[in-house]
């Protein structure tokens, strides 16, 4: 370990708080899906700051529309308009047909912000109709609210009480959610794909099904797209594979390709119940996040780079599938585009991981037995090959 990154280390331990289980790398340098740490060694990055740099490290056009709005103006307030703000509501709007945007800095910003606006939606009909219920092994965040809808309890663990009104049932079994519906439930709160727990994509026809049960019984419907929006599926919205209409939406992460941003959309009718003082945030939807964006969404379109998460995730899913018939170190493949995961045969992940830094690929584990691979949207076949070619070898490593 070099001086560098040991000093790093040291003043880390003596002045961070330690919420994070640090890695001993440090990176100074990016560049499209390559990153280099502070010794020089390059990388292959697979994870993209966990499915945020959508575009690649250092984007030329995302680095000129952030110079371009920091020299020109960064921030004034939400009391007046903004003009990239409402740019990028209007390019939601068309993407989302016709939903209706909201900003913040992230997302568990914005699933406070969709949790609210549910609960508010609902007291115009019924004062009662407050529940938000979520699936098992979800991840919606950190602040209370979305922390409450988390269904994970080592994460609520000994900041009790979580907030009243949520409710958990288990992931992809639609009659647990139909039990768990009655005349109090507000909103369902879905991950078209888990990300955080290991990439688990919920079946097309558990959504389809879940939109109606929600139609039924007038319960809004919110997809949190955080981690499987921005195109990252191949499509916009991971949810519109499977042909369904959400009531709210959250995003975040690749929103502005690492600039901080969050947005909730709500279709007109929902939209409706909050009037100016219902919710509100400082740095929400400011200039320079929202140049940011309009300027990631403009590269996505024209770089047409949903079409390639499709082909070269479907490479990447065909590559793993291939060699999990070839050896016994994986037992399934998951995922869609460029949102891939996969089980370990032995609960190594960890050691993996480290190995596979050690080669210079980075990727992410999850648990004992799972790996995540969230990389940019721009990487191609070769790419691919590479990354294969570097975990084979982390494998090696780990069990020869
Ligand atoms: N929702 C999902 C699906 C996520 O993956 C995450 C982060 O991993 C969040 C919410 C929370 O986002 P943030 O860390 O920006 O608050």
């Amino acid at each position: 370990m070099s001086d560098q990154i040991q000093n790093l280390i040291q003043t880390d331990e003596q002045c961070c708080i330690h919420n994070y289980g640090r890695l001993p790398f440090a990176f100074s340098r990016g560049e499209g899906a390559r990153l280099w740490d502070i010794n020089g060694k390059e990388y292959l990055d697979f994870l993209g700051g966990i499915a945020v740099v959508l575009l690649g490290h250092s984007h030329l056009k995302i680095t000129e529309a952030i110079t371009r709005q920091a020299q020109t103006l960064i921030h004034t307030a939400n009391i007046f308009y903004i003009e990239p703000q409402v740019q990028l509501a209007a390019r939601l709007s068309e993407l989302s047909g016709g939903m209706r945007a909201l900003f913040c800095n992230s997302g568990t910003e914005a699933n406070e912000a969709a949790i609210k606006l549910a609960r508010k939606y609902q007291s115009k009909f019924d004062a009662e109709k407050v529940e938000i219920i979520s699936v098992t092994d979800s991840f919606h965040g950190r602040t209370y609210g979305a922390l409450a809808a988390t269904a994970q309890p080592k994460y609520q663990q000994g900041f009790g009480p979580m907030p009243e009104g949520f409710r958990y049932v288990e992931r992809g079994n639609i009659d647990a959610l139909e039990t768990a519906i009655s005349d109090k439930t507000a909103a369902v709160i879905l991950e078209p794909i888990q990300g955080e727990s290991g990439v688990w994509p919920l079946p097309d026809e558990y959504l389809q099904r879940a939109r109606q049960l929600c139609d039924q019984h007038k319960v809004l419907l919110i997809f949190d797209e955080i981690q499987s929006g921005m195109g990252r599926t191949g499509k916009f919205f991971a949810h519109e594979w499977a042909g369904v209409k959400a009531d709210i939406i959250s995003l975040a992460k690749g929103l502005a390709n690492g600039v901080p941003i969050g947005a909730v959309l709500a279709t007109d009718e929902v939209a409706q119940a909050f009037v100016p003082g219902s919710h509100g945030c400082t740095f929400g939807g400011n200039f320079l996040s929202c140049a940011a964006a309009l300027a990631t969404l403009d590269v996505l379109h024209d770089e047409n780079l949903m079409e390639n998460a499709t082909q070269v995730g479907a490479y990447f899913i065909d590559q793993l599938n291939q060699w999990k018939l070839q050896s016994n170190a994986i037992t399934e493949v998951r995922g869609r585009g460029l949102m891939v995961g996969v089980t370990l045969a032995k609960p190594i992940a960890r050691k993996v991981l480290l190995a596979a830094l050690e080669e210079g690929l980075v990727l992410n584990a999850v648990g004992d037995s799972y790996l995540r691979f969230l990389p940019p949207l721009t990487i191609n076949n070769a790419d691919v090959d590479l990354a294969m070619e570097k975990l084979k070898a982390a494998l090696f490593v780990v069990t020869p």
